[in-house]
């Protein structure tokens, strides 16, 4: 069932809940899925950073480069809900920097940008 849910996770357009993977899995297989083994498999696939949780969305992505342990900033649409990332190590080392000033250890920096996307902004013009 893992390469299943990464499958509908990795072709997901937008951030997907566990509720939008055990859906799609469940329609793809035929077998129910619940949202709570789905939560399961999308926390191992975050410890073994294969996923990324968007916390403002509540939701989650395959992440872009499993082999870079680095945080990504999400920027998050409001209109259409898609996700792009961008990659600032010196924005997210400052970031750290600061914690780690105010006594904060086992940082985990949550870095998300909520706005309109390019393509939702064209629409607006149009
Ligand atoms: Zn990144
Ligand atoms: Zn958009």
């Amino acid at each position: 069932m893992r390469a299943e849910i990464f499958d509908a996770l990795s072709g997901a357009e937008k951030p997907a809940s566990a509720y939008d993977l055990a859906e799609a899995v469940s329609k793809s297989t035929g077998r129910r899925v619940a949202a709570n083994s789905v939560y399961r498999i999308l926390d191992v696939f975050v410890a073994a950073n294969l996923a990324r949780r968007i916390e403002s969305a509540n939701a989650y992505v395959a992440n872009a480069h499993p082999e870079c342990e680095h945080d990504c900033i999400f920027l998050v649409c409001d209109v259409c809900g898609r996700v792009a990332h961008v990659d600032d190590d010196k924005l997210a080392q400052s970031v750290r920097g600061s914690a780690e000033q105010a006594g904060f250890s086992r940082l985990r920096p949550v870095i998300e940008v909520r706005g309109c996307c390019a393509d939702c902004a064209e629409g607006d013009a149009a």
